[in-house]
């Protein structure tokens, strides 16, 4: 079949697809450990309260109304109402309904945003989304209708105590000119679970707005809600930030609800995007936002059931690890939030993309560090020395996919 050069582009077999692929198969395979993709973990206090909000909605009608209609382009209108009293009322932004837009899912906002911002202009210039620290999100890779739209940079790493590392932009290289489209972070990141520090993202705003481009923050694990974050940092926004939230991570990842928070420039585009590609966002998600939100569950669930829950998971996987792997080439990302460990082995004589298929033939799912080094000017060596794991697994599955991790490690090393 002959495809457009659209087709050819987005036919590719993306890392974001294998690792989709990856969690698919292993979502389903009986005896697969799956540390590789981001699929939220079954919190039963979450799943216990998911179906009594469902029932009650089913009940009320609310269920059967959000699936029966078509809510505008913008996204469900009662939803973006009770969005921005909420983040009115508890972190005092100026902010109202014509702010916020929906999109199916958060990946999709990424699509919209940097295609509507980066890639060719009508000038005929090519402009790019500058990510100031890789690693970064796989799943932005693939995004860009034209090719090449991203340009990343190297971070600063400080050695801490207990073979812990933590990155940190390096403000000296970042270059900055009319080839710059936007900024982009995510916060926490995915895959290190790194939080970028109020002072690194004061100075990213600054520089965007010196520079007349917006700051993109991928906020889809952030505050203050999944809030899985374990650091104590203020949320940001403001009228030339553009933040991206998500319902996937506080447990409904089937539901695709992404959030996007902006001026009304980019909402009006989000909107017209959304009635051309997908006449409106899904309506399931918002009822069911909207439904924790006025029964004050929202925030509450987020600070009290979720985040205790994946901080002591990566507590419990962070103690194994270091107990299972002595190596001291082995070290940890500091996990300051998401729902992933960045593993850093220095001078592996062999590439984790390599490491990942050992692994995978023995049945544990891992994502290779490569896929997270795209847009740096030149290859790093570091890349292919590190990998990101989920640790949301029962202790069953941690204890017998981080024994396998570190007979393949040991081996490699050998
Ligand atoms: N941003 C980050 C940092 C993510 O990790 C993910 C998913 O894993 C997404 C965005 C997209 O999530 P969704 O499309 O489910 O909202």
């Amino acid at each position: 079949m002959q495809f457009s050069k659209f087709g050819e582009k987005f036919n590719r077999y993306s890392g974001i697809t294998q690792l989709m692929d990856d969690l698919n198969e292993g979502l389903r395979t009986p005896g697969a450990i799956m540390l590789g993709g981001g699929n939220p973990a079954s919190i039963p206090a979450m799943q216990d309260y998911f179906h009594q909000a469902t029932a009650d909605m089913l009940a009320n009608g609310e269920l059967v109304s959000a699936l029966g209609n078509y809510d505008g382009p913008q996204g469900k209108d009662t939803f973006l109402n009770a969005l921005a009293s909420l983040l009115r009322d508890t972190y005092g932004w100026d902010i109202s309904p014509k702010n916020i837009s929906l999109t199916n899912g958060s990946q999709s906002a990424f699509f919209y945003l940097f295609n509507l911002l980066a890639g060719k202009q009508d000038d005929g210039s090519h402009k790019k989304i500058l990510l100031p620290l890789a690693p970064e999100y796989i799943g932005y890779n693939d995004t860009g209708l034209d090719d090449d739209i991203f340009v990343s940079y190297r971070p600063d790493i400080e050695m801490l105590d207990n073979r812990m590392f933590k990155y940190h932009v390096d403000f000296e290289q970042l270059e900055i000119d009319d080839s710059v489209a936007a900024i982009c972070v995510s916060r926490p990141t995915n895959p290190t679970g790194n939080v970028l520090t109020d002072a690194e993202v004061a100075k990213l705003d600054e520089l965007a707005r010196a520079n007349g481009v917006p700051l993109i923050i991928d906020n889809a694990y952030g505050t203050p809600f999944p809030n899985i974050i374990f650091e104590e940092v203020t949320p940001f926004w403001n009228s030339n930030t553009i933040l991206c939230m998500s319902l996937s991570k506080l447990g409904l990842p089937g539901v695709r609800c992404g959030i996007v928070i902006a001026n009304e420039e980019i909402t009006q585009a989000l909107s017209n995007l959304n009635a051309i590609i997908s006449l409106a966002p899904g309506g399931f998600g918002p009822a069911i936002a909207k439904h924790m939100i006025e029964s004050g569950d929202l925030l509450n669930l987020s600070e009290n059931v979720i985040k205790p829950f994946y901080q002591q998971k990566s507590e419990f996987a962070v103690a194994l690890l270091q107990q299972s792997i002595t190596d001291s080439r082995f070290k940890i990302h500091k996990p300051e939030g998401a729902m992933f460990l960045w593993l850093w082995f220095d001078e592996l004589p062999i590439t984790t993309m390599e490491l990942y298929n050992r692994l995978k033939a023995r049945g544990v799912l891992i994502v290779p560090g490569e896929y997270f080094f795209f847009g740096l000017e030149d290859d790093w060596d570091h890349a292919s020395q590190c990998l990101r794991m989920n640790y949301v697994q029962d202790e069953a599955k941690m204890r017998a996919g981080i024994a396998i991790i570190s007979e393949e490690v040991a081996k490699a090393y050998a």
